[in-house]
């Protein structure tokens, strides 16, 4: 993630206001400049595309039915050495586990009910958030789906938050979520 790209959106966007109220693929745009790559229409489409199918093969089902069904286990931590681009969660690979950072979680609910206030709804679980999005990494795991070109992992992130905002049916992009801690965190230092 980039923190000088992201601290540029807090000065740039009245934030989280405008970004409640832009267009997703504008929305997911600075999210991937964030993560370091270009997305272009085909490149958006292309994310969205798998996100949809990954909810279609699920839809019928909650989070934790299919976690069960996949013998995936969940655990829950307070010191993960965060790597990659998770903070809140990680999977292990081949071990079929979640990782929950239980005391991030419970940060990011405090400052994103401080900056985003009630729009984001009481009812979001930000586990099952965390859960879900980990849910769809295994997924792409297990499929061995192939994006091409470099930077490959940067861009699953995104269908991952997709996924989540598709399969939990939020009306926000949860990446909002991440800004929100960052902006607390950066005002904070
Ligand atoms: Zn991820």
């Amino acid at each position: 993630m980039k923190i000088k790209y992201i601290l540029s959106l807090f000065e740039k966007y009245d934030f989280p206001q405008d970004f409640f109220n832009m267009p997703s693929e504008q929305l997911v745009s600075l999210h991937a400049n964030a993560l370091g790559f270009k997305l272009d229409d085909i490149l958006y489409r292309q994310l969205s595309d798998r996100a949809c199918y990954i909810h279609k093969i699920s839809q019928y089902k909650s989070i934790a039915s299919l976690i069960k069904e996949e013998g995936i286990l969940i655990k829950e931590d307070n010191c993960i050495d965060v790597k990659g681009y998770c903070e809140f969660s990680y999977f292990v690979f081949p071990e079929k586990i979640i990782n929950i950072n239980i005391d991030a979680l419970r940060r990011l609910e405090q400052s994103s009910r401080k900056i985003a206030g009630r729009k984001i709804s009481d009812s979001v679980s930000f586990k099952d958030i965390a859960i879900a999005h980990e849910y769809c990494h295994y997924i792409d795991f297990k499929e061995k789906y192939k994006l091409g070109g470099s930077g490959e992992n940067k861009k699953r992130e995104i269908i991952a938050y997709l996924f989540v905002k598709k399969h939990l049916n939020l009306n926000f992009y949860t990446w909002i979520l991440d800004l929100c801690y960052l902006k607390d965190l950066t005002e904070n230092l």
